[in-house]
């Protein structure tokens, strides 16, 4: 009977951790009332001139819609800056010339010196707290009309800085750069920096940069500066449903793509960096349209940044530069982020360690007062104790995904074997199944769906699924 309960409830958690743990990572449908939002209807107009064609930097195209954007702008009382730069073919590199799908190489024959265009416009208060730098770039590549890769940004930017012309409450100076040739080597805002002291007398205290890499899902922030603990957790404060996971630079870093936001990483800033990463297959091609553009991901990501913007813009913004804390962080349903200082990973993971090897050296000295502890079980005592330690030490911002899980196994096992309490190691057991499912099943969707990883996202599953077992097996025998 007690293992037929111990299945019904095994189940129940699992299936339902499954279907939240998906659901984190993909967008709401869109309901009738957020369509008839005028900021949400704007965004989807704004999208419609830019993503009509491919815009690719220096074509005539873009020129449309760098004019549209200034012209937007202008209307909302902005003035705006057209900083010029120059490059060459040289400047272009290897990344350019690789690029198969384009005719790159003909663009680089025909024009020995080609021309950029950021766009700046300010949003200046008097008596600033700080300032706060919102990127986003405006040039597609040649083979996609962009919608997703960067239309869905640069609209949302846009009716983010119509939202903050309307407000008075605004405590620090916002500079918006739309920045070109991002596509061709992050070639606008290497530009933009080396000549930012003529664009602001005043230091930059926050940069927030905005981008895709698929025409789905939910806009992750897969990037931040190091020190992040007040800033991450100052943002899941405001924010609508935050996805991020503290590990993802680590994933972003072996990845080798760039975006504006690297420039600004590699010169100390501190920041936020924004992408979708499903839908990746319409990626930098003539498929990454307006109409491919999943509605739910777009309502999303506007609603995610113009909540972000507006929020920081109200906020001290000076403080995050003085952070010293590093941060660990994972999306749970209902909640948002659960965020804790890395020095909390590290001693949970330490915890883990003592707790396993002490109930293991417990088991080898006293083994007849615990006869039901097989030596199997004592060696995954040790094992998950020495891993949990290792993790804690070495990465430590992936090491939840371990001392979580481990932690709340040993819990269980102290309540189900030592204390002889079967119910509340019942609970645990259930707790424990639903939380290790809750912080691997996104995971394992976003490896497998968006990145295409899959040998990575078959370890990752099998790694769960092997846990699971584990877990669920040491009942067994208890349930009878
Ligand atoms: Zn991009």
């Amino acid at each position: 009977m007690k293992r037929i309960f111990l299945i019904i409830c095994f189940l129940a958690a699992l299936i339902v951790a499954i279907i939240q743990g998906i659901g984190l990572v993909l967008p709401d449908k869109v309901s009738v009332e957020s369509f008839r939002e005028n900021g949400f209807k704007n965004v989807m107009r704004t999208l419609g001139v830019i993503a009509a064609e491919p815009h690719p930097a220096a074509s005539k195209r873009q020129e449309l819609v760098r004019a549209y954007l200034i012209k937007e702008m202008n209307e909302m009382g902005y003035k705006v800056t057209e900083q010029k730069f120059h490059y060459t073919a040289n400047d272009l590199g290897l990344k350019f010339v690789r690029d198969e799908q384009g005719n790159v190489e003909d663009e680089i024959s025909t024009h020995s010196e080609l021309s950029g265009t950021n766009l700046i416009a300010k949003l200046k208060v008097p008596s600033p707290k700080g300032t706060m730098l919102i990127i986003s770039h405006y040039d597609s590549v040649r083979t996609a009309q962009g919608a997703s890769d960067n239309g869905m940004a640069i609209a949302s930017v846009l009716q983010l800085m119509r939202d903050l012309s309307q407000r008075t409450d605004i405590k620090n100076n916002v500079i918006f750069l739309f920045s070109d040739a991002e596509e061709l080597g992050l070639l606008g805002v290497r530009h933009f920096v080396k000549n930012i002291d003529e664009i602001t007398s005043q230091s930059i205290d926050l940069v927030l940069n905005f981008d895709a890499r698929g025409n789905n899902g939910v806009p992750l922030l897969f990037e931040t500066s190091e020190k992040n603990f007040a800033l991450v957790s100052e943002w899941n404060r405001s924010a609508y449903k935050p996805v991020a996971f503290s590990f993802s630079p680590i994933v972003y870093q072996m990845l080798k793509n760039d975006t504006d936001f690297s420039v600004f990483l590699d010169m100390g800033f501190t920041g936020m960096n924004f992408a979708t990463i499903l839908g990746d297959e319409h990626y930098h091609r003539m498929s990454d349209t307006v109409e491919n553009l999943n509605p739910g991901t777009l309502w999303r990501y506007q609603r995610t940044l113009r909540d972000l913007g507006i929020h920081f813009a109200i906020k001290e913004v000076t403080r995050f530069s003085r952070e010293s804390v590093d941060a660990v962080y994972f999306p749970v349903p209902y909640i948002g982020l659960i965020i804790m200082p890395a020095f909390v990973a590290f001693s949970a993971g330490f915890l883990a360690f003592v707790l396993s090897i002490s109930l293991a050296v417990k088991n080898i000295w006293f083994s007849h007062s615990s006869e039901s502890v097989s030596k199997i079980q004592t060696i995954l005592r040790i094992f998950s104790g020495l891993l949990s330690l290792a993790v804690a030490l070495i990465v430590p911002t992936a090491s939840y995904l371990i001392t979580l899980p481990v932690l709340l196994f040993l819990f269980m096992d102290l309540m189900l074997r030592e204390f002889n309490r079967f119910s509340l190691a019942l609970i645990l057991l259930i707790i424990c199944i639903y939380i290790t499912c809750i912080i691997y099943v996104p995971i394992v969707y976003l490896v497998v769906v968006g990145l295409h990883a899959n040998i990575v996202g078959s370890v990752l599953a099998l790694l769960l699924i092997l846990f699971l077992g584990l877990v669920t097996a040491s009942f067994w025998n208890r349930a009878d």
